[in-house]
């Protein structure tokens, strides 16, 4: 059996949901159908502005809301005749979320908890969309609530699962009859009740729960591109689609920017050893990318390039590193209490600097974390205040076929030498999987272009 995810864009629109009907009635087997869904495009952001806003004290949340209700309602009645069939459903939601961001407007508080519940109401809608739409194509659908299975904790807005009491409770599913199993992705429930969300994008990780609970043969992205391409067609015009590659393949590509499948998604699949395909809604007799245990092959040595197109570049120097057991270890630590993530990080054997990379917007806080830090050695000017270079980019190249071959690191930096792009900062592991660059912004679509010519 197969599981289905449907991304945001794949239900956007009365026509669109059409044709996730035509993949679904393909995809229908004897053994039954899970089928996973996103909020309708744009639901999910709307939805965290408008509570913001309410919690920000504008009124405008009213009318948003209302335009809300009014989007679900026109297409709940574009798939389904009968309104006996949703009218209730969307306006006790309605109602809910209605009643909730008041409370929001009122107290001026908006928790992570409050949010979740609200959010839920996109894919809540959606599936129920879906399965009248499945019902109204003369398929045996049914709605499944995803939050009577999947258990978590109650970290709100990126809840853990709890994978003994979901795989339990997923394995009770009962697909007598064939039908196509409907449910919304994103949503969970925590021990108490409550419901919980398993942070952004985080229907791919639905699918991929149901599908390692139930053995599912694959599990389906489907979304609105051909697949993981080889690197951003924006830039490259060239680009190609790729066919496979392994799961650490897609980690590496898709941590680095290439953001077609969410890197958690996969991890209670790779260890049931399950593949993911990326497809097409909107070309769906294109075969997508598979992603399982085995690299891309076809002796090419790049699986894929891909790029964060704005980071900024901090470097923390001075003499009074060097030899000195923990600078990194408080570095790291500090910057990980306040929360910033590190992109990339790069140290040179002579210990006089550290350099890592960070999103925009964590710059500031960065600067101030590493200031308090190190204040004592910054007084003594033995560690120089943090440096920063900004707008950025990071570039990474990635592939299996990277390891164990000499000369690759040779002809990258050529060919970016050829195309005069400078290269600030490079990073690899010794998995030899993933080459990492910092280049400046402005050179982005130079420096995709020489590797993607170089290699592809
Ligand atoms: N609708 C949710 C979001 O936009 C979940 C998802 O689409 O995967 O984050
Ligand atoms: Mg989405």
């Amino acid at each position: 059996m197969k599981v289905m995810k449907f991304g945001g864009s794949s239900v956007a629109d009365v026509a669109s949901i059409a044709r996730v009907v035509d993949i679904v009635r393909d995809n229908v087997s004897r053994e039954g159908l899970c089928v996973v869904v996103s909020a309708m495009k744009g639901v999910t952001d709307e939805i965290i502005d408008l509570a913001k806003a309410a919690c920000l004290k504008d009124e405008a949340y009213k009318e948003r809301l209302h335009n809300l209700k009014k989007r679900h309602l026109s297409v709940f009645e574009a798939v389904c005749e009968d309104p006996a069939e949703y009218r209730d459903f969307v306006e006790n939601q309605c109602g809910e979320i209605h009643s909730v961001c008041d409370g929001v407007y009122a107290l001026g508080e908006l928790s992570p908890k409050v949010l979740d519940r609200l959010m839920a109401f996109g894919e809540l809608c959606s599936a129920r969309i879906l399965t009248l739409a499945c019902r109204g194509a003369g398929l045996a659908a049914r709605f499944e609530d995803s939050r009577d299975y999947i258990v978590t904790d109650n970290r709100f807005g990126r809840a853990r699962v709890d994978f003994a009491r979901t795989d339990a409770a997923l394995n009770e599913l009962n697909f007598s009859g064939a039908p196509v199993l409907v449910f919304p992705g994103l949503i969970a429930r925590c021990t108490d009740g409550r419901v919980t969300t398993l942070g952004r994008d985080g229907s791919d990780y639905t699918a991929a729960i149901i599908g390692a609970a139930i053995g599912a043969e694959a599990v389906e992205i489907w979304t609105n591109v051909n697949g993981v391409m080889t690197a951003n067609p924006e830039h490259v015009a060239d680009a190609r689609s790729i066919p496979q590659m392994s799961y650490e393949e897609a980690m590496e590509l898709s941590h680095f920017g290439a953001r077609v499948i969410h890197p958690p998604t996969m991890h209670p699949l790779t260890a049931r050893n399950i593949p993911i395909i990326v497809r097409n809604t909107f070309n769906p007799s294109f075969v997508g990318t598979r992603i399982g245990s085995e690299t891309a092959g076809r002796g090419g040595i790049l699986t894929g390039i891909s790029a964060i197109p704005r980071v900024s570049f901090l470097r923390l120097e001075g003499p009074g590193m060097v030899g000195v057991r923990g600078v990194a270890g408080r570095l790291f630590s500090a910057l990980a209490a306040e929360d910033v993530n590190l992109i990339m990080i790069s140290q040179g054997s002579s210990e006089h600097s550290i350099c890592f990379a960070v999103v925009p917007d964590d710059e500031d806080k960065s600067v101030d974390v590493i200031s308090r830090e190190f204040a004592v050695e910054m007084s003594h000017q033995i560690v120089l205040p943090p440096a920063v270079e900004r707008n950025k980019c990071a570039i990474a190249v990635v592939g299996d076929n990277m390891r164990s071959r000499p000369g690759i690191a040779g002809r990258l930096f050529s060919c970016l030498g050829d195309a005069d792009v400078n290269i600030l900062a490079i990073a690899q592991g010794s998995s030899e999987r993933n080459i990492s660059m910092v280049i400046d912004a402005a050179d982005e679509t130079r420096a995709l272009v020489a590797i993607h010519s170089a290699f592809f």
